[in-house]
């Protein structure tokens, strides 16, 4: 049977994007859909403007410390020019990567793409039908808003980008990454700042030390927070926002964000008529291979309902392609991501938490906190923390969490070492870079405390 096209992605992110231009540079003849921006989530709305408004908050950080290094300063902030900055510098990445598709030989087409069956697919707008060998769905994923009345007036992060001003408050629904991150921004740009959370405390998963270091440094950046509470209603009240909690109190907001999860883009895509199975939440499950039950049929990235990562959706993009059009299979190791959390401060982890190692055996714990030097002239009380988790009697390193300046930095430098299985001995023989804050992961003597039989001692 022939086919229009070897290879047919839907989605232009991340995972849509490597996958076309890598099957596109091995020969294959190699279409792409996409029905908004080129560049997926990440670029356009998600990890690219999110650090670049990360970088605009942190300023009011240099600020702050500023005096106690002699300097007077008398700084200004411009919400419009920030934004614009940012919708430039957007505009030059989606261009890179429609270049990057087009540039290896694939055929970009703008436009909606449903499923008509295992190897064909529709053009909403354009009404063509093309057919394919294999097809990719990198249709990503999409912020959920909690079915409550008045949810209209609350905004997500997709319009957080590009509000027309800055609120004078803003009330963000939700305790995860993106929540802690845009409260970061909002409160690092002058903005008053809330998180309500239904539960007890921000940043579910992560080792509990980090979770209260960064609760403790967005205190201090002004957030407050509301823990064990959700949101029942909103309601227009003059220029703000109404907002009754579960607990019966009532406030105003200038703004209401919601940061409530994120759902796979799988609704109308038409998988149903190429007998696509979903998971109850709407991902569609696939093996080791990104290859869903229909053998034509190949999924990747954040619909998938593995780890929402760009780094893990252009891995799974890249193995898909190496593996149908360069003979060479590959699959994503999934044992060692790292994460970052771009908050103020800063977070990032990679490998076992501490009580994840300690069912696995015994285990040694190293713990350090200190003010980063920084901050030692001024009053700034946010400290660095890092705790390496290792195998005991300096074995293997299993797991590294870092709360402080440049975390995420740190982290995948140490995701290296740590996916070499480095022992703790290895990270000792490093000679020590002196003054840095890394230094301390190398300059650990003895363990803070050691698990022993599943006990800690
Ligand atoms: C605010 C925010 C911050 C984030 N920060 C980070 C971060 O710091 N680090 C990190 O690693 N990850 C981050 N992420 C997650 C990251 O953006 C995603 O993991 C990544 O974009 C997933 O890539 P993808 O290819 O699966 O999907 P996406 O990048 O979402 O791309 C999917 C594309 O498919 C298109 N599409 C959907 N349906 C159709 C259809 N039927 N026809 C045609 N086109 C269609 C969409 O328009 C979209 O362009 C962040 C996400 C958000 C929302």
């Amino acid at each position: 049977m022939s086919f229009d096209y070897d290879f047919l992605v839907i989605g232009g992110g991340s995972g849509g994007v490597r996958a076309a231009r890598m099957a596109a540079t091995y020969g294959a003849r190699t279409a792409l859909v996409e029905e908004y921006r080129m560049g997926g989530t990440c670029v356009i709305r998600g990890c690219v403007p999110k650090k670049l408004f990360v970088y605009a908050s942190r300023f009011t950080d240099l600020f702050e410390v500023a005096p106690s290094f002699g300097w007077t300063v008398n700084a200004e902030f411009d919400w419009p020019t920030l934004v614009a900055n940012k919708d430039r510098e957007i505009a030059r990445l989606e261009s890179a990567y429609a270049a990057g598709v087009e540039g290896k030989g694939g055929t970009i087409f703008r436009d909606r793409a449903v499923l008509t069956g295992p190897n064909s697919v529709r053009l909403l707008k354009d009404g063509r039908e093309l057919t394919a060998k294999y097809i990719l769905v990198a249709t990503g994923g999409q912020a959920h808003v909690p079915d409550i009345p008045g949810k209209e007036l609350g905004i997500t992060s997709n319009e957080a980008f590009d509000l027309k001003a800055l609120p004078h408050s803003i009330l963000i629904y939700g305790g995860g990454y993106i929540a802690v991150e845009f409260a970061t921004v909002f409160a690092g740009l002058g903005v008053a700042t809330t998180i309500v959370y239904r539960g007890d405390k921000i940043l579910r998963g992560f080792e509990e030390e980090l979770r209260e270091g960064l609760e403790a440094g967005l205190v201090e950046r002004g957030v407050k927070f509301i823990y064990e509470t959700t949101i029942r209603a909103l309601e227009k009240q003059g220029d703000d926002i109404s907002v009754s909690f579960s607990d019966e109190v009532v406030a105003p907001y200038g703004a209401v964000m919601f940061a409530t999860g994120r759902r796979a883009n799988t609704a109308g895509l038409g998988l149903e008529a190429a007998g696509v199975a979903l998971n109850p939440d709407g991902s569609i499950p696939v093996d080791k291979m990104s290859r869903t039950n229909v053998d034509s049929v190949y999924a990747v990235g954040d619909v998938t309902g593995r780890a929402q990562l760009t780094p893990l959706a252009i891995r799974e993009g890249w193995y898909v392609a190496e593996t149908l059009f360069n003979d060479n299979p590959q699959w994503v190791d999934l044992s060692l991501v790292g994460t970052a959390v771009f908050a103020e401060p800063e977070v990032a982890a990679i490998g076992l938490t501490e009580a994840e190692a300690a069912t696995h055996g015994d285990i040694d714990v190293y713990v350090t906190r200190f003010r980063p030097m920084i901050n030692t002239l001024s009053s700034k009380t946010t400290r660095t923390m890092m705790k390496l988790v290792t195998a005991a009697n300096g074995g293997k390193v299993l797991g590294l969490h870092i709360l402080g300046p440049d975390a995420a930095e740190l982290v995948q430098m140490a995701a290296i070492a740590m996916g070499m299985a480095a022992t703790k001995a290895d990270f000792d023989r490093a000679i020590a870079m002196h003054p840095t804050a890394a230094e301390e992961l190398v300059t650990f003597k003895s363990p803070s405390w050691t698990w022993r039989d599943g006990k800690k001692v």
